[in-house]
């Protein structure tokens, strides 16, 4: 298994463009030399070492994996102080608003699933942003009715939600901190006023958007200083991001909810010529972090818990598995073309409930309990057959439900987005998605020194199809459908995964076959977060591009699937919890495991 692995892992590594070179290349061990404590250059370079040679890092008391080395150095120095998960989250999260702007930041939303080892329960926090006040159901259609393009849609003021994640930081440090609030920024703080030096993915991201970033006059200033794009290893300077921090790091949000931070980003979204938006101070200052119940499901022995509405991700990641429980995948294999038709139709199956159901479940009816009830899933995965292609897939009938109201969601959505896995030496443990939606988001960036998101556009573009009602339609107040899905796995009632990725709707695709590869196929996290992917969501049979792709879709094509042979960007990054703690993180991007072990 390990050798069939490595090679994918090497072949990925070989084939993907820029994002997917030797890691090592990718991050630089020597900028992270810092003798305050003893985070220095070697232990960077170890993990990278391992993440290279296709092995999980190892921590004994703490892990923690972020979409950059910065980030993890940051959320690894306060775990290393005694800081709780969720302390190291706030320390990375503010980090990667700086050196990984085009992914999540202050003007984004997040989701964040959250084991207490005290209470032994798993909860969950929604920081989803909101529709303004103002918005309109048809904002993103032209005028004889038809959506928008969904560049026209995305950039400028109209996008832009209520920004969630700055009050989710707040609460979950209220909640679950021990270290003082203030001191959660130092890290974020020196970098922004110091400079830190651009990664690969930023330089490439940038050069890939550029005519759109050139739109947006502040935007452009920041990503093409004199003209230039930012470049691989150029040292940025933030000033205006660590002057944010810093406000609110010893006066907490008010200034961004209610005060000068709120007037900027204001006066961004309103100002702006084309697209202005209608986000309010009325808005920023109403908008409220809400505490849900977990989507949870029983898979074999293992609790599987997730995000429930306003994001698809865990009902979604939740009915797949149930879906294929009855079938022996084990046996079957990972290389087995039947292991992907069985997992091709549970996704199918997933994915058509979701487009029909899920929303935001305080403005519609969202038959949670009923799309995740055992008997419903186990009639819905008679319909899937071991070597034969379900013909007919349509969303089902579960109970509570109104699916003769709605009609199917149209949304589009494409890459970008963040994901933290963190495990404290108190035995928490935290998965959080952080997103301004698109790469750049609305692409406008503040005086404050951060980029607004663009949120609004998971709304689904038309509002009506076929004289019925879309469930994820825009309306004032709502939070848009996401696919987010940070899971929590306990095994009799402790966590033994958290994970979770970026990639739109694919993140669903990502998260449950990567759990399909820990539980059945018995891969570490390193080799689960390396594997190629194959995702159905209700349409193609989508597979990655590596050495078996071929041979994978001549036997799907085979089975009547329509078969497309592409290329991903997911950014899986694990943590598996046994005797010792295990970090992987996807070779895709520029993730990096650190635990306590690398330490010594
Ligand atoms: N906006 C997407 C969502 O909430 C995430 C975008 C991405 O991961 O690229 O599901």
């Amino acid at each position: 298994m390990k050798n069939i692995f490595s090679a994918f892992f090497l072949l990925i590594l070989l084939t993907q463009n820029i994002y997917s070179q030797d890691s090592s290349e990718l991050v630089d061990p020597e900028i992270f030399d810092d003798t305050s404590i003893e985070l220095d250059s070697k232990f960077i370079t170890k993990s990278l070492e391992a993440k290279n040679n296709g092995k999980p890092v190892i921590g004994k008391e703490w892990m923690i994996v972020t979409a950059n080395a910065y980030a993890s150095k940051a959320g690894a120095k306060i775990l290393s102080l005694g800081g709780t998960a969720a302390d190291a989250m706030i320390a990375a999260q503010a980090v990667l608003g700086l050196v990984e702007p085009e992914s999540s930041g202050l003007g984004g939303g997040s989701f964040l699933v959250w084991f207490d080892n005290k209470t032994k329960m798993v909860t969950t926090l929604d920081g989803r942003e909101t529709a303004p006040q103002k918005s309109k159901t048809t904002q993103f259609q032209n005028t004889d009715g038809d959506p928008k393009k969904f560049f026209d849609a995305v950039i400028g003021g109209l996008s832009v939600g209520t920004p969630g994640t700055p009050a989710l930081m707040k609460e979950a440090h209220n909640k679950w901190g021990k270290l003082d609030w203030s001191i959660l920024f130092n890290d974020a703080i020196e970098l922004a006023k110091n400079g830190f030096s651009v990664s690969k993915k930023l330089e490439a991201s940038i050069k890939r958007d550029e005519d759109r970033l050139k739109k947006v006059e502040m935007t452009k200033n920041y990503f093409f200083p004199n003209g230039q794009s930012l470049l691989h290893k150029q040292i940025v300077v933030n000033n205006g991001y660590a002057q944010t921090l810093q406000t609110i790091a010893h006066e907490g949000l008010d200034d961004f909810y209610v005060g000068n931070i709120a007037n900027d980003i204001i006066s961004t979204v309103q100002d702006y010529k084309i697209n202005p938006g209608f986000l309010s101070k009325t808005d920023l200052k109403n908008y409220r972090v809400i505490e849900r119940k977990p989507a949870c499901v029983m898979y074999k022995n293992y609790e599987v818990c997730g995000m429930g509405p306003p994001s698809s991700g865990g009902v979604a990641v939740g009915q797949t598995l149930k879906l294929v429980e009855q079938f022996d995948l084990k046996s079957l294999g990972y290389e087995n073309p039947l292991s992907w038709q069985l997992i091709g139709d549970a996704s199918r199956l997933a994915f058509a409930d979701r487009d029909r159901y899920l929303a935001d479940s305080d403005f519609v009816n969202v038959p949670v309990a009923g799309l995740l009830d055992d008997e419903y899933l186990r009639l819905r995965s008679n319909k899937i057959k071991v070597g034969s292609r379900t013909e007919k897939i349509e969303p089902g009938n579960p109970s509570n439900s109104v699916a003769h109201d709605y009609s199917d969601d149209n949304s589009l959505e494409l890459n970008s987005t963040t994901h933290i896995s963190i495990y404290d030496k108190y035995g928490n443990a935290l998965s959080m998605t952080s997103s301004i939606e698109n790469a750049f988001g609305s692409r406008l960036f503040t005086k404050s020194g951060f980029l607004l998101n663009n949120q609004l556009t998971d709304f689904s573009f038309k509002h009506k199809i076929d004289g019925k009602l879309v469930s994820n339609r825009l309306e004032p107040g709502k939070r848009p459908r996401s696919s987010m899905s940070p899971t929590i796995v306990l095994q009799n009632g402790k966590p033994i995964y958290i994970t979770g990725s970026p990639g739109g709707s694919n993140i669903i695709g990502f998260v449950t076959n990567s759990l399909i590869s820990l539980i059945e196929w018995d891969m570490n996290v390193q080799e689960s977060v390396s594997s190629p992917h194959a995702i159905n969501r209700w349409g193609k049979y989508e597979i990655e591009e590596s050495q078996d792709a071929i041979r994978l879709e001549e036997s799907l094509s085979a089975m009547g699937y329509d078969t497309k042979i592409k290329r991903y960007f997911s950014g899986l990054n694990t943590i598996y919890i046994g005797d010792n703690l295990e970090g992987g993180s996807d070779p895709r991007r520029e993730g990096i495991a650190l635990g306590d072990l690398l330490l010594n």
